[in-house]
């Protein structure tokens, strides 16, 4: 199979890219690397299924050849991370809706009609005090001008550029609402919190929770979440449809962080951090996210294989290696 992944050099497409190459697939991954890295695909280097162009897919001139040649196309290209987000708006909404618009433009040209993800997030669910989400609940966002929606908002323009052109142009698009995701190679820097506080741990520096820590979250590991895309785009029930993808485990960022720090054996202290001193800004954070699994269990069976104490551990594992190279 041919498989274009756009934002392969992130966290999540990186890891699209190794399972396929696994499978025997040709993989094709297109970057700007703004916040994916060549780290991400330093293992695929030299493989002879593998290929990459540096690129920004608002303007990459390969993009219909590339589009053409796919049987599938992961749509995984754009801004997040929520500091990202409140330090450049403007680039959240070019990126976030022109790429996809010229994505689904170039399947539609190419006549051709390719397995289609394109990757949304439970952040569209916004600001709603649900302890979880259905693909069917309403969304809720401040109609403030809040630019902490931005993200949410792009997505959920996203979300209906890809159904309007699958009812039109009867594409074969499954829309994905990823939950918190971990793993390896996910980094720190724009706010995601396992990779900040597994870092701090290995570090015995304080580990820093915003808020009181009562918020929950519900991770998902990316080798589970990349099974759970490869069986969605390759089910006919689920094009057109959106599917919730994630593990509904939760537990309080609280608690996340003191697991973190007893199975790292670390000495660090819970630094508590008002929102306003973490992002610079008053800030509506979600309360709970869960996702319910049952549209993506009945079109699919995916059940996730790790749970959180083994995704942690390898993590602190993978850091206490770097820390060691690093030494
Ligand atoms: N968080 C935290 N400390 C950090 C980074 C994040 O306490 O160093 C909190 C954050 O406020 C949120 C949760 O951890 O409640 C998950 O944050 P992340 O940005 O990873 O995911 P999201 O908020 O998008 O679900």
């Amino acid at each position: 199979m041919h498989v274009l992944i756009t934002g392969g050099a992130g966290f999540i497409g990186s890891h699209l890219a190794e399972r396929h190459l696994a499978q025997g697939d040709q993989v094709y991954v297109v970057d700007n690397l703004s916040t994916g890295s060549l780290n991400n695909l330093d293992a695929f280097r030299g493989h002879p299924g593998f290929r990459f162009a540096e690129a920004d897919i608002l303007e990459w001139d390969a993009l219909d050849q590339a589009v053409a040649w796919a049987d599938r196309i992961y749509h995984m290209a754009a801004v997040v991370g929520v500091k990202k987000v409140l330090e450049d708006p403007v680039a959240v909404m070019a990126t976030n809706m022109s790429g996809t618009e010229r994505i689904l433009r170039a399947i539609q040209s190419g006549g051709w009609n390719p397995q289609v993800i394109i990757a949304s997030t439970s952040e569209v669910y916004g600001f709603n005090e649900k302890d979880s989400f259905a693909e069917t609940d309403h969304i809720v966002l401040p109609s403030a001008g809040r630019l902490r929606w931005a993200y949410a908002v792009t997505k959920l323009a996203d979300e209906f550029l890809a159904f309007s052109y699958a009812r039109k142009y009867k594409l074969n698009i499954v829309v994905v609402r990823l939950f918190n995701t971990i793993g390896p190679n996910q980094v720190g820097h724009y706010g995601m919190v396992v990779p900040s506080f597994v870092r701090q741990a290995v570090q015995n520096d304080p580990l820093t929770v915003y808020g009181e820590g009562r918020q929950t979250r519900s991770f998902c590991d990316v080798r589970d979440t990349v099974v759970a895309l490869d069986m969605l785009a390759a089910c006919p029930a689920a094009w057109g449809e959106v599917v919730n993808v994630g593990n509904d485990q939760e537990i309080s960022i609280r608690d996340l962080a003191e697991l973190i720090v007893q199975r790292t054996h670390s000495t660090s202290p819970l630094h508590f951090i008002s929102y306003k001193d973490a992002y610079g800004e008053e800030f509506d954070d979600v309360t709970h996210r869960r996702p319910v699994l049952n549209k993506l269990r009945a079109l699919t069976g995916f059940m996730p294989e790790w749970g959180l104490r083994d995704t942690l551990d390898d993590l602190i594992e993978r850091e206490r290696v770097k820390n060691r190279r690093a030494a």
